[in-house]
Protein backbone atom coordinates (compact mmCIF):
# COMPACT_ATOMS: atom_id res chain seq x y z
CA UNK A 1 0.00 0.00 0.00
CA UNK A 2 1.68 3.21 -1.18
CA UNK A 3 1.84 5.63 1.71
CA UNK A 4 2.90 9.41 2.37
CA UNK A 5 4.89 10.97 4.96
CA UNK A 6 3.04 14.36 6.15
CA UNK A 7 -0.20 15.44 7.01
CA UNK A 8 -2.40 16.76 4.81
CA UNK A 9 -5.17 18.87 5.64
CA UNK A 10 -8.07 17.38 4.51
CA UNK A 11 -11.91 17.94 4.03
CA UNK A 12 -14.60 15.70 3.34
CA UNK A 13 -18.08 16.29 2.67
CA UNK A 14 -21.09 13.74 2.37
CA UNK A 15 -24.41 14.40 3.89
CA UNK A 16 -24.39 10.59 4.87
CA UNK A 17 -22.77 10.30 8.29
CA UNK A 18 -21.96 6.29 7.95
CA UNK A 19 -20.15 7.56 4.48
CA UNK A 20 -17.89 9.89 6.50
CA UNK A 21 -17.13 8.00 9.75
CA UNK A 22 -15.78 5.26 6.71
CA UNK A 23 -13.96 7.57 5.09
CA UNK A 24 -12.46 9.02 8.19
CA UNK A 25 -11.59 5.89 9.21
CA UNK A 26 -9.65 4.92 5.84
CA UNK A 27 -7.94 7.99 5.69
CA UNK A 28 -6.84 7.11 9.35
CA UNK A 29 -5.62 3.81 8.05
CA UNK A 30 -3.68 5.64 5.17
CA UNK A 31 -1.96 8.00 7.72
CA UNK A 32 -4.18 11.01 7.89
CA UNK A 33 -5.63 12.07 10.59
CA UNK A 34 -5.88 15.79 10.16
CA UNK A 35 -9.41 15.55 8.18
CA UNK A 36 -12.37 17.52 8.56
CA UNK A 37 -15.51 16.74 7.88
CA UNK A 38 -19.20 17.97 6.76
CA UNK A 39 -22.43 16.40 6.28
CA UNK A 40 -23.64 20.07 4.96
CA UNK A 41 -22.09 21.36 1.61
CA UNK A 42 -23.11 25.03 2.51
CA UNK A 43 -21.26 24.97 6.12
CA UNK A 44 -18.34 23.42 4.25
CA UNK A 45 -18.35 26.48 1.94
CA UNK A 46 -18.27 28.85 4.59
CA UNK A 47 -15.74 27.11 6.88
CA UNK A 48 -13.23 27.13 3.22
CA UNK A 49 -14.24 30.78 2.93
CA UNK A 50 -13.68 31.61 6.12
CA UNK A 51 -10.45 29.89 6.80
CA UNK A 52 -9.03 31.03 3.37
CA UNK A 53 -8.08 29.70 0.15
CA UNK A 54 -5.60 27.58 0.72
CA UNK A 55 -6.07 26.16 4.44
CA UNK A 56 -7.74 22.77 2.95
CA UNK A 57 -5.24 20.75 0.09
CA UNK A 58 -7.46 17.80 -0.08
CA UNK A 59 -11.03 18.31 -0.44
CA UNK A 60 -13.20 15.19 -0.89
CA UNK A 61 -16.50 15.48 -2.01
CA UNK A 62 -19.96 13.31 -2.54
CA UNK A 63 -21.88 14.18 -5.91
CA UNK A 64 -25.14 13.20 -4.85
CA UNK A 65 -26.26 15.85 -1.90
CA UNK A 66 -29.66 16.83 -0.91
CA UNK A 67 -29.36 21.02 -0.64
CA UNK A 68 -26.78 21.60 -2.75
CA UNK A 69 -25.45 18.93 -5.34
CA UNK A 70 -21.77 18.45 -6.07
CA UNK A 71 -21.94 20.56 -9.05
CA UNK A 72 -23.38 22.99 -7.42
CA UNK A 73 -20.65 22.95 -4.98
CA UNK A 74 -18.14 23.26 -7.14
CA UNK A 75 -19.13 26.39 -8.65
CA UNK A 76 -19.25 27.75 -5.76
CA UNK A 77 -15.95 26.35 -4.88
CA UNK A 78 -14.82 28.76 -8.02
CA UNK A 79 -16.29 31.81 -6.64
CA UNK A 80 -14.36 31.46 -3.26
CA UNK A 81 -10.78 30.93 -5.74
CA UNK A 82 -10.09 27.73 -3.98
CA UNK A 83 -6.60 26.75 -3.90
CA UNK A 84 -6.21 23.38 -3.36
CA UNK A 85 -6.93 20.11 -4.83
CA UNK A 86 -10.53 18.03 -5.40
CA UNK A 87 -11.53 14.60 -5.66
CA UNK A 88 -15.17 13.63 -6.73
CA UNK A 89 -16.62 10.53 -4.98
CA UNK A 90 -20.12 8.79 -6.00
CA UNK A 91 -22.07 5.79 -6.67
CA UNK A 92 -23.65 7.59 -10.07
CA UNK A 93 -23.18 6.42 -13.41
CA UNK A 94 -19.63 6.56 -15.26
CA UNK A 95 -20.65 9.06 -18.03
CA UNK A 96 -22.52 11.52 -15.14
CA UNK A 97 -19.17 11.00 -13.46
CA UNK A 98 -17.24 11.94 -15.73
CA UNK A 99 -19.59 15.17 -17.18
CA UNK A 100 -19.18 16.48 -13.83
CA UNK A 101 -15.45 15.76 -13.96
CA UNK A 102 -15.36 17.76 -17.05
CA UNK A 103 -17.09 20.42 -15.60
CA UNK A 104 -14.19 20.63 -12.89
CA UNK A 105 -11.79 21.07 -15.03
CA UNK A 106 -13.02 23.09 -17.61
CA UNK A 107 -13.60 25.25 -14.40
CA UNK A 108 -9.98 25.23 -13.68
CA UNK A 109 -10.35 23.60 -10.30
CA UNK A 110 -7.68 20.74 -9.61
CA UNK A 111 -9.43 18.05 -10.17
CA UNK A 112 -6.93 15.24 -8.27
CA UNK A 113 -9.55 11.87 -9.71
CA UNK A 114 -13.03 10.42 -9.11
CA UNK A 115 -13.47 7.51 -6.34
CA UNK A 116 -16.34 5.11 -6.98
CA UNK A 117 -18.48 4.33 -3.83
CA UNK A 118 -17.99 1.93 -1.97
CA UNK A 119 -14.40 3.03 -1.46
CA UNK A 120 -11.48 1.11 -2.16
CA UNK A 121 -8.94 1.21 0.44
CA UNK A 122 -6.27 1.11 -2.34
CA UNK A 123 -7.37 3.52 -4.38
CA UNK A 124 -8.11 6.09 -1.63
CA UNK A 125 -4.06 5.58 -1.31
CA UNK A 126 -3.26 6.35 -4.79
CA UNK A 127 -5.26 9.36 -4.72
CA UNK A 128 -3.36 10.69 -1.22
CA UNK A 129 0.22 9.87 -3.23
CA UNK A 130 -1.32 11.44 -6.55
CA UNK A 131 -2.03 14.47 -3.62
CA UNK A 132 0.94 14.77 -2.27
CA UNK A 133 4.04 14.48 -5.11
CA UNK A 134 7.47 14.08 -3.89
CA UNK A 135 9.65 16.61 -3.63
CA UNK A 136 11.08 17.26 -7.05
CA UNK A 137 8.82 16.04 -9.59
CA UNK A 138 7.21 18.23 -12.89
CA UNK A 139 3.77 18.89 -10.50
CA UNK A 140 2.72 22.71 -10.99
CA UNK A 141 2.65 24.86 -7.89
CA UNK A 142 0.01 25.53 -6.52
CA UNK A 143 -2.79 27.92 -7.90
CA UNK A 144 -1.80 31.59 -7.00
CA UNK A 145 -3.55 34.84 -8.45
CA UNK A 146 -1.44 37.26 -10.14
CA UNK A 147 -2.34 41.27 -9.59
CA UNK A 148 -1.79 43.15 -13.34
CA UNK A 149 0.79 44.89 -11.26
CA UNK A 150 2.91 41.90 -11.16
CA UNK A 151 1.76 40.91 -14.40
CA UNK A 152 3.09 44.44 -16.09
CA UNK A 153 6.31 44.26 -14.61
CA UNK A 154 6.86 41.06 -15.73
CA UNK A 155 5.92 42.21 -19.31
CA UNK A 156 7.97 45.31 -19.11
CA UNK A 157 10.80 43.23 -17.62
CA UNK A 158 11.04 40.86 -19.86
CA UNK A 159 10.38 37.58 -17.46
CA UNK A 160 8.08 36.02 -19.72
CA UNK A 161 9.53 32.90 -21.77
CA UNK A 162 8.58 31.23 -24.66
CA UNK A 163 8.35 27.10 -24.57
CA UNK A 164 8.00 25.26 -27.77
CA UNK A 165 6.46 22.32 -28.48
CA UNK A 166 6.51 20.17 -31.71
CA UNK A 167 4.33 19.29 -34.04
CA UNK A 168 4.96 16.28 -36.30
CA UNK A 169 3.68 15.25 -39.51
CA UNK A 170 1.96 11.61 -38.64
CA UNK A 171 2.97 10.09 -42.44
CA UNK A 172 6.76 10.35 -41.75
CA UNK A 173 7.65 11.44 -38.09
CA UNK A 174 9.21 15.05 -39.68
CA UNK A 175 8.32 18.14 -37.44
CA UNK A 176 7.21 20.52 -39.10
CA UNK A 177 6.11 23.47 -36.65
CA UNK A 178 6.43 24.42 -33.05
CA UNK A 179 3.81 25.90 -30.70
CA UNK A 180 5.03 28.38 -28.94
CA UNK A 181 4.01 28.28 -25.66
CA UNK A 182 4.98 31.37 -22.85
CA UNK A 183 5.66 30.83 -19.07
CA UNK A 184 6.32 33.34 -16.43
CA UNK A 185 10.14 32.71 -14.91
CA UNK A 186 9.10 33.99 -11.91
CA UNK A 187 11.82 35.55 -9.43
CA UNK A 188 9.89 33.75 -6.22
CA UNK A 189 7.24 31.12 -7.01
CA UNK A 190 9.46 29.82 -10.27
CA UNK A 191 8.33 28.62 -13.29
CA UNK A 192 4.30 30.07 -14.16
CA UNK A 193 2.26 28.22 -16.54
CA UNK A 194 0.14 30.58 -18.86
CA UNK A 195 -3.43 29.82 -17.40
CA UNK A 196 -2.33 31.37 -14.26
CA UNK A 197 -1.73 34.80 -16.18
CA UNK A 198 -3.49 35.29 -19.61
CA UNK A 199 -6.96 35.80 -17.93
CA UNK A 200 -5.28 38.64 -15.77
CA UNK A 201 -3.66 39.92 -19.04
CA UNK A 202 -7.13 39.58 -20.99
CA UNK A 203 -8.90 41.38 -18.06
CA UNK A 204 -6.48 44.27 -17.83
CA UNK A 205 -5.56 45.01 -21.02
CA UNK A 206 -2.09 43.37 -21.01
CA UNK A 207 -2.63 41.23 -23.39
CA UNK A 208 -1.20 43.15 -26.68
CA UNK A 209 1.85 43.69 -25.18
CA UNK A 210 2.14 40.07 -23.80
CA UNK A 211 1.11 38.96 -27.43
CA UNK A 212 4.40 41.62 -29.15
CA UNK A 213 6.12 40.28 -26.52
CA UNK A 214 5.90 36.33 -27.38
CA UNK A 215 5.69 37.26 -31.18
CA UNK A 216 9.05 38.64 -31.03
CA UNK A 217 11.05 36.37 -29.28
CA UNK A 218 9.06 33.36 -31.13
CA UNK A 219 10.26 35.15 -34.61
CA UNK A 220 14.14 35.82 -33.01
CA UNK A 221 14.08 31.62 -32.67
CA UNK A 222 12.45 30.86 -35.64
CA UNK A 223 15.39 33.28 -37.10
CA UNK A 224 18.17 31.71 -35.44
CA UNK A 225 16.82 27.84 -35.63
CA UNK A 226 16.62 28.44 -39.76
CA UNK A 227 20.41 29.91 -39.16
CA UNK A 228 21.08 26.89 -38.05
CA UNK A 229 19.64 24.86 -40.58
CA UNK A 230 16.62 23.80 -38.47
CA UNK A 231 13.88 25.33 -40.82
CA UNK A 232 10.43 25.18 -38.12
CA UNK A 233 7.33 26.72 -38.88
CA UNK A 234 6.15 29.10 -35.53
CA UNK A 235 2.90 29.05 -33.92
CA UNK A 236 1.83 31.70 -31.52
CA UNK A 237 -1.01 31.69 -30.06
CA UNK A 238 -3.06 34.67 -29.99
CA UNK A 239 -6.39 35.91 -28.10
CA UNK A 240 -9.43 37.08 -29.42
CA UNK A 241 -8.77 40.74 -27.49
CA UNK A 242 -5.91 40.91 -29.54
CA UNK A 243 -8.18 41.43 -32.60
CA UNK A 244 -9.45 44.41 -31.70
CA UNK A 245 -7.15 46.56 -33.21
CA UNK A 246 -7.37 46.65 -36.76
CA UNK A 247 -3.96 47.53 -36.78
CA UNK A 248 -3.03 44.07 -35.38
CA UNK A 249 -2.12 42.57 -39.11
CA UNK A 250 0.68 45.67 -39.80
CA UNK A 251 2.24 45.15 -36.50
CA UNK A 252 2.24 41.15 -37.30
CA UNK A 253 4.09 42.09 -40.17
CA UNK A 254 6.15 44.64 -38.98
CA UNK A 255 7.68 41.69 -36.09
CA UNK A 256 8.08 39.47 -39.05
CA UNK A 257 10.53 41.85 -41.10
CA UNK A 258 12.25 42.88 -38.25
CA UNK A 259 13.19 39.00 -37.52
CA UNK A 260 13.82 38.10 -41.19
CA UNK A 261 11.26 35.63 -41.45
CA UNK A 262 8.60 34.83 -44.04
CA UNK A 263 4.70 35.24 -43.37
CA UNK A 264 4.22 31.68 -44.83
CA UNK A 265 6.53 30.08 -41.43
CA UNK A 266 4.26 31.83 -39.18
CA UNK A 267 1.04 30.09 -37.29
CA UNK A 268 -1.75 32.29 -35.70
CA UNK A 269 -3.55 29.55 -33.21
CA UNK A 270 -6.93 31.67 -32.05
CA UNK A 271 -9.21 30.26 -29.56
CA UNK A 272 -12.48 31.43 -29.36
CA UNK A 273 -13.21 31.10 -25.31
CA UNK A 274 -16.18 33.98 -25.25
CA UNK A 275 -18.52 35.28 -27.88
CA UNK A 276 -17.16 37.74 -30.18
CA UNK A 277 -17.20 40.98 -29.17
CA UNK A 278 -17.02 42.46 -32.66
CA UNK A 279 -17.33 39.97 -35.10
CA UNK A 280 -16.82 42.34 -38.07
CA UNK A 281 -13.38 43.89 -36.98
CA UNK A 282 -12.39 39.71 -36.33
CA UNK A 283 -12.71 38.56 -40.23
CA UNK A 284 -11.41 41.74 -41.33
CA UNK A 285 -8.08 41.18 -39.42
CA UNK A 286 -8.15 37.63 -40.29
CA UNK A 287 -8.74 37.72 -43.85
CA UNK A 288 -5.87 40.37 -43.70
CA UNK A 289 -3.38 38.59 -42.49
CA UNK A 290 -4.39 35.59 -44.57
CA UNK A 291 -3.91 37.76 -47.82
CA UNK A 292 -0.84 38.54 -46.42
CA UNK A 293 0.17 34.60 -46.39
CA UNK A 294 0.47 34.25 -42.57
CA UNK A 295 -1.42 30.69 -42.01
CA UNK A 296 -4.29 30.52 -39.15
CA UNK A 297 -5.05 27.93 -37.21
CA UNK A 298 -8.20 27.16 -35.19
CA UNK A 299 -7.14 26.30 -32.03
CA UNK A 300 -8.78 23.84 -28.97
CA UNK A 301 -11.46 22.65 -31.98
CA UNK A 302 -14.87 21.00 -30.75
CA UNK A 303 -14.64 22.76 -27.41
CA UNK A 304 -14.97 26.62 -27.87
CA UNK A 305 -18.21 28.85 -28.82
CA UNK A 306 -19.50 28.40 -32.52
CA UNK A 307 -16.78 26.51 -34.35
CA UNK A 308 -18.95 25.38 -37.02
CA UNK A 309 -20.23 28.77 -37.84
CA UNK A 310 -16.06 30.19 -37.06
CA UNK A 311 -15.08 27.35 -39.85
CA UNK A 312 -17.42 28.50 -42.84
CA UNK A 313 -16.77 32.36 -42.15
CA UNK A 314 -12.83 32.68 -41.16
CA UNK A 315 -10.12 32.12 -43.37
CA UNK A 316 -8.59 29.17 -41.47
CA UNK A 317 -5.47 26.62 -42.83
CA UNK A 318 -5.41 24.49 -39.96
CA UNK A 319 -7.78 22.65 -37.97
CA UNK A 320 -6.47 21.87 -34.35
CA UNK A 321 -8.83 19.55 -32.45
CA UNK A 322 -8.90 19.70 -28.73
CA UNK A 323 -6.92 17.04 -26.89
CA UNK A 324 -10.43 16.19 -24.84
CA UNK A 325 -11.00 14.45 -27.87
CA UNK A 326 -7.61 12.68 -28.36
CA UNK A 327 -6.11 11.07 -25.44
CA UNK A 328 -7.61 7.87 -24.61
CA UNK A 329 -9.81 8.09 -27.90
CA UNK A 330 -9.01 3.96 -28.88
CA UNK A 331 -11.19 3.47 -25.70
CA UNK A 332 -13.85 5.73 -25.97
CA UNK A 333 -16.12 5.79 -28.54
CA UNK A 334 -17.70 9.39 -27.47
CA UNK A 335 -14.33 10.68 -28.14
CA UNK A 336 -13.67 8.32 -31.41
CA UNK A 337 -16.36 9.69 -33.06
CA UNK A 338 -15.82 13.29 -32.47
CA UNK A 339 -12.08 12.66 -33.41
CA UNK A 340 -12.88 10.97 -36.45
CA UNK A 341 -15.82 13.76 -37.96
CA UNK A 342 -13.63 16.88 -37.02
CA UNK A 343 -10.88 15.06 -38.96
CA UNK A 344 -12.87 14.43 -42.30
CA UNK A 345 -14.38 17.70 -42.31
CA UNK A 346 -10.86 19.07 -41.95
CA UNK A 347 -10.09 17.29 -44.74
CA UNK A 348 -12.64 18.19 -46.95
CA UNK A 349 -12.55 21.72 -46.07
CA UNK A 350 -8.98 21.48 -47.41
CA UNK A 351 -7.14 22.40 -43.86
CA UNK A 352 -4.55 20.59 -42.57
CA UNK A 353 -5.48 18.70 -39.08
CA UNK A 354 -3.41 18.84 -36.18
CA UNK A 355 -4.64 16.80 -32.92
CA UNK A 356 -3.15 17.84 -29.58
CA UNK A 357 -2.40 15.89 -26.30
CA UNK A 358 -1.18 13.41 -28.45
CA UNK A 359 0.33 11.46 -24.91
CA UNK A 360 0.97 7.98 -25.72
CA UNK A 361 1.47 5.02 -28.61
CA UNK A 362 -2.46 4.51 -28.81
CA UNK A 363 -3.83 8.00 -29.64
CA UNK A 364 -0.57 8.21 -32.08
CA UNK A 365 -2.34 5.29 -33.65
CA UNK A 366 -5.76 6.14 -33.80
CA UNK A 367 -4.70 9.36 -35.88
CA UNK A 368 -3.17 6.95 -38.10
CA UNK A 369 -5.85 5.13 -38.64
CA UNK A 370 -8.17 8.01 -38.98
CA UNK A 371 -5.99 10.41 -41.63
CA UNK A 372 -5.37 12.89 -39.42
CA UNK A 373 -1.99 15.22 -40.74
CA UNK A 374 0.07 16.42 -37.62
CA UNK A 375 -0.08 14.86 -34.09
CA UNK A 376 1.58 17.51 -31.08
CA UNK A 377 1.97 16.49 -26.94
CA UNK A 378 3.86 14.27 -24.76
CA UNK A 379 4.12 11.26 -26.85
CA UNK A 380 6.56 13.25 -29.19
CA UNK A 381 7.89 15.98 -26.50
CA UNK A 382 7.16 18.37 -23.52
CA UNK A 383 7.31 21.82 -24.51
CA UNK A 384 10.91 22.89 -23.92
CA UNK A 385 12.87 25.87 -23.85
CA UNK A 386 14.22 27.14 -27.60
CA UNK A 387 17.58 26.01 -27.53
CA UNK A 388 16.73 22.48 -26.44
CA UNK A 389 14.87 22.08 -29.77
CA UNK A 390 18.09 20.78 -32.08
CA UNK A 391 18.85 17.91 -29.62
CA UNK A 392 15.13 16.87 -29.76
CA UNK A 393 14.70 16.69 -33.29
CA UNK A 394 17.97 14.61 -33.59
CA UNK A 395 16.81 12.21 -30.84
CA UNK A 396 13.09 12.04 -31.81
CA UNK A 397 14.47 11.04 -35.70
CA UNK A 398 16.39 8.24 -34.54
CA UNK A 399 13.34 7.22 -31.58
CA UNK A 400 10.88 7.50 -35.04
CA UNK A 401 12.86 5.11 -37.07
CA UNK A 402 13.59 2.74 -34.17
CA UNK A 403 9.40 2.89 -33.42
CA UNK A 404 8.84 2.27 -37.36
CA UNK A 405 11.32 -0.58 -37.61
CA UNK A 406 9.99 -2.48 -34.10
CA UNK A 407 5.82 -1.45 -36.55
CA UNK A 408 4.54 -0.13 -32.69
CA UNK A 409 3.29 2.87 -34.93
CA UNK A 410 0.59 0.74 -36.84
CA UNK A 411 -2.64 -0.48 -35.06
P1 LIG B 1 -3.17 25.53 -26.10
O1 LIG B 1 -2.83 26.55 -27.11
O2 LIG B 1 -4.28 24.58 -26.41
O3 LIG B 1 -1.81 24.77 -25.79
C1 LIG B 1 -1.68 23.43 -25.52
C2 LIG B 1 -1.55 23.17 -24.05
O4 LIG B 1 -1.56 21.75 -23.85
C3 LIG B 1 -0.23 23.64 -23.45
O5 LIG B 1 -0.47 24.00 -22.10
C4 LIG B 1 0.61 22.38 -23.50
O6 LIG B 1 1.68 22.38 -22.58
C5 LIG B 1 -0.41 21.33 -23.16
N1 LIG B 1 -0.04 20.02 -23.69
C6 LIG B 1 0.80 19.73 -24.69
N2 LIG B 1 0.85 18.42 -24.94
C7 LIG B 1 0.01 17.85 -24.07
C8 LIG B 1 -0.36 16.48 -23.81
O7 LIG B 1 0.09 15.53 -24.46
N3 LIG B 1 -1.27 16.28 -22.82
C9 LIG B 1 -1.79 17.29 -22.09
N4 LIG B 1 -2.67 16.99 -21.13
N5 LIG B 1 -1.47 18.59 -22.30
C10 LIG B 1 -0.57 18.86 -23.27
P2 LIG B 1 0.06 25.35 -21.51
O8 LIG B 1 1.45 25.62 -22.00
O9 LIG B 1 -0.19 25.34 -20.04
O10 LIG B 1 -0.87 26.42 -22.20
C11 LIG B 1 -2.22 26.51 -21.87
C12 LIG B 1 -2.94 27.49 -22.76
O11 LIG B 1 -2.50 28.83 -22.52
C13 LIG B 1 -2.69 27.26 -24.24
O12 LIG B 1 -3.52 26.23 -24.69
C14 LIG B 1 -3.06 28.60 -24.81
O13 LIG B 1 -4.44 28.71 -25.03
C15 LIG B 1 -2.66 29.55 -23.71
N6 LIG B 1 -1.40 30.20 -24.08
C16 LIG B 1 -0.14 29.72 -24.02
N7 LIG B 1 0.76 30.63 -24.48
C17 LIG B 1 0.02 31.71 -24.86
C18 LIG B 1 0.34 32.99 -25.43
O14 LIG B 1 1.51 33.32 -25.73
N8 LIG B 1 -0.69 33.84 -25.69
C19 LIG B 1 -1.99 33.51 -25.42
N9 LIG B 1 -2.95 34.40 -25.70
N10 LIG B 1 -2.33 32.33 -24.90
C20 LIG B 1 -1.34 31.44 -24.61
MG1 LIG C 1 -2.55 26.70 -29.03
MG1 LIG D 1 -5.24 23.90 -27.87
Amino acid sequence: MPTIDRQLRIMAIDDDPFELKLMTHQLSMLGQDDVVVFSDPVAALDRIEEVGEDAFELVFCDLQMPGIDGITFQRRLVRSHFGGQLVLFSGEDDRTVQAAANLARRQNLRLLGILKKPIDLKALGDILVAAAPAAGTDARPSRKRYSHEELRRAIDQKELINYYQPKVLIATGQPIEVECLVRWQHPDDGLVFPDQFIPVAEEHGLIDDLTQLVLTNALHQAAHWREHGLSLRVAVNISMDNLGSLDFPEQVMAALEAAGVPAESLILEVTESRLMQDPVAVLDILTRLRLRRVRLSIDDFGIGHSSLAQLRDLPFDELKIDRSFVHGAHANPQKRAILHGSIDMGRQLGMQTIAEGVEDIEDWRVLKDLGCDLAQGYFCARPMPGEAMPAWVTEWKQRFIVLEREGVLLS
